[in-house]
Order: structure tokens, then sequence, then C-alpha cells
């Protein structure tokens, strides 16, 4: 395995860590849990000492699995991360306080049999006016805990651009950032990736397959592999842990050999700087940016507008060229009718929140004009 140095500390972390969001859902349901424990375990004794969690993921469930296998070995042998944030906390209590703070942080140790977290998030920041709201109610009871030895490090997690990235690297309040980073939507965040790495914090990667888009559309993104015995998949993690200013790169893994990909996907690894990445494949067939991830953060259309699935099928033209294949997929594979995309009343709201920043409005009237053809 190879590891890298976490920011400005003495934490040696593995360049691959396990993102703990896809367990297997059927051996969940079926409350086969311990099966499921047998992934980070496996992880584990291949080299893997990063281990991401959080509440809701998994059925509820990750945390809960992760503990029951992460407590079988010494604890200072591997990093924990978890997560809160005002939806985390309304689920304990409507009136968010230090004691629901206090609880819903005790839930997650006790879940993960543990008494610290080696990283507790600031969750899932889509914007700085969410980030400032959020960061003022709870940074201090996060520096609490941390006083109190229940979090090691306060990090955030954001789907934030760069410059925005950027911002709030620059308070200082953070020791590192969990943002989503891949070869389809690099140039929103390479400048954050690279602010945060100069400020000395550690850089955590979730999302490097780009919501599975990447190893589903092996042909468009085989520059990837070019060079390598790698895998459109293996070679699209590595592409994001080859960055230097990447610590980990978070890989969800439903079995073990899922594990056994991403530990391919790093060894012998070569570090380099994001420009010289980007440089080296610009002009192979990055500049995908654009493409949705189906990552599901829009979906609160107040016109009950299922975007995901028609942004989803706006992709299907972007990567043919042939823009029959929006309404084919529309209806042929998500079964919507594609005049829902002219009841858009252009709010906005769904621009706000996309993680992509993809320009939802244009692409639905244009999809809307299709009807109309
Ligand atoms: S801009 Fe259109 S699609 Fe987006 S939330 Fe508003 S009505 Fe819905
Ligand atoms: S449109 Fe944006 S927010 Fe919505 S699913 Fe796609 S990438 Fe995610």
């Amino acid at each position: 395995m190879y590891y890298k140095q976490y920011g400005n500390t003495d934490m040696k972390v593995s360049a691959v860590g396990l993102g703990t969001m896809r367990y297997d859902d059927a051996l969940i349901s079926a409350g086969r849990l311990s099966e499921c424990a047998e992934v980070p375990l496996y992880a584990f004794e291949k080299g893997i000492n990063y281990f991401d969690t959080a509440p809701f993921y998994c059925q509820d469930k990750s945390e809960e699995i992760t503990g029951m296998a992460l407590s079988q070995l010494p604890r200072d042998k591997y990093y924990l991360s978890s997560k809160t944030n005002f939806n985390a906390l309304r689920a304990i209590d409507k009136n968010i306080t230090r004691d629901t703070f206090r609880r819903r942080l005790e839930l997650s140790l006790s879940r993960l049999k543990t008494d610290h977290l080696d990283f507790y998030h600031l969750w899932c920041v889509l914007n700085l006016d969410a980030y400032e709201e959020q960061c003022n109610a709870l940074y201090p009871f996060f520096e609490e805990a941390k006083r109190e030895g229940l979090i090691k490090n306060i990090v955030f997690s954001a789907h934030l651009q760069g410059a925005d990235i950027e911002t709030v690297v620059e308070t200082g309040k953070f020791k590192g950032m969990l943002i989503g980073y891949n070869a389809l939507n690099y140039r929103f965040r390479q400048s954050g990736i690279e602010a945060a790495h100069q400020d000395g914090m550690g850089v955590v990667v979730m999302n490097p397959l780009g919501g599975g888009l990447i190893p589903q559309n092996p042909n468009t993104f085989s520059y990837l592999t070019e060079g390598t015995d790698l895998t459109v998949a293996q070679a699209a993690l590595r592409f994001v842990a080859s960055h230097k200013e990447i610590t980990v790169t978070l890989a969800g893994c439903t079995t073990k050999a899922h594990v056994d990909d991403a530990v391919k996907a790093v060894e012998g690894l070569e570090e380099r700087p994001a420009k010289e990445i980007v440089k080296l494949y610009e002009g192979k067939g990055m500049g995908l940016n654009n493409l949705c991830t189906s990552c599901g953060y829009c979906n609160h259309c107040p016109k009950g507008i299922e975007i995901p699935k028609f942004m989803d099928s706006y992709n299907q033209k972007l990567l043919s060229g042939n823009e029959d294949e929006i309404a084919a997929r529309l209806s042929g594979h998500w079964g919507v009718p594609i005049e829902q995309a002219g009841q858009c009343v252009a709010c906005g709201k769904c621009e706000t929140l996309c993680t992509q920043h993809l320009p939802i409005i244009e692409r639905l009237r244009e999809i809307a004009s299709i009807t109309s053809k």
C-alpha cells in the first residue's frame, strides 16, 4: 500500500481509503451485517487504514457495520472519520442545541465502538451561505468535543467550487477537507485542492468515479488507462490518487474484489502536482466537466420535475453527440414524460444545489424544445 502524510500532521494514511456507503444492500436488508463487516476487515488486511463513514449511509447501518469490523483491531492502527450537520442533528432532535450535537456524536461513537473519532466533518456544505450558517452554529460544539478528546481533528466536507473552497480554507478552522473530485469535475475543484494543500490541510476525495459514470462509459474514458494494465475504474482512482495535493482517495467497496481494485489502483503510485496531471490528460478526452453525476442533490424541484433523470438523459447526448438519445433515455430507461421539462419556472433552486454547477434551466429548455420540433 502507498501511504501519504495527512496535511501537516504526523499521520500516515493509505492513499486509498474505504468509503463505507456501499455495503451490500441485500445483506443489510437480510440483517447479515457481520458479512458486510468482512469488507473493512479485508481492506485493513490489504493496508487500508483510513475509513470514512457517516450517519444514514447504507440504511443507517454503515457506522454499525464499520464499528463491528474495526473494533476487532488495535485502535491506534487505523483512522476513523464520521460526519454531522443540521440534517443529521434534526434526526436526533428538531431543536438543535449543544445537547443534540453531543447525542449525535455519542451515537456515532457507540455505533463505531470507539471513544474517539480521528476526523469529524462539518458535513456536506453546498454553498457559502450554508457553510456560514452551519459553521456559526456548530463549530463551538466541535471545538468543545475536541478539547474533551472525543474528536481529534475538525474537518469539513463540501460540494463547493474551487474559489469557494479557498474561502473556507482561508478561515484556518479546519485540519482537512473531503470533496468530490474526479476526471469529470476537476476543473471546478482544482484551485480548492491546491489551496488546501498549500495551507497544510489533508485532502480526502469522494466520488472518484463520478457517480459510476466513468466505468459505465469505458470507451469515452479509455484514455485514462493508456500505458497501464488498469481497468477504467482502477485508472480513474489512480488519476485522483496520483495528485500530490490529494491525501486519500475514497473507494466505495461492496465486495473484497472492489478492495482489490482499489489497492491495485495505487500500486507503485507516482505523485505529481495537479497542474502536471491535467496537462498530461488535456486533449485526451478530459473536459467532460459538464456531465451530471446523478448525485441527486438537486432533487427538490417545486414543480416536481425529476431533475436527475432529465440531466442523466442529457448526459447521453453529451456522450454520444446525438440529441435523439435524450428522448430515448427519458422514455425507454426512466419512463418520464419529456413534456415535464416544459414545467420549469426557472426559479433557480436546483442550480444553487447542483454539485456539478450545471446549467439545468438551459438544458431543460433545450429538452422542452425537442417536443415542439
Ligand atoms: S429551476 Fe426549474 S427545474 Fe430547477 S427547481 Fe426551479 S422549477 Fe425546478
Ligand atoms: S443535476 Fe447536478 S445536483 Fe442534480 S443529480 Fe446531476 S450533478 Fe447532481
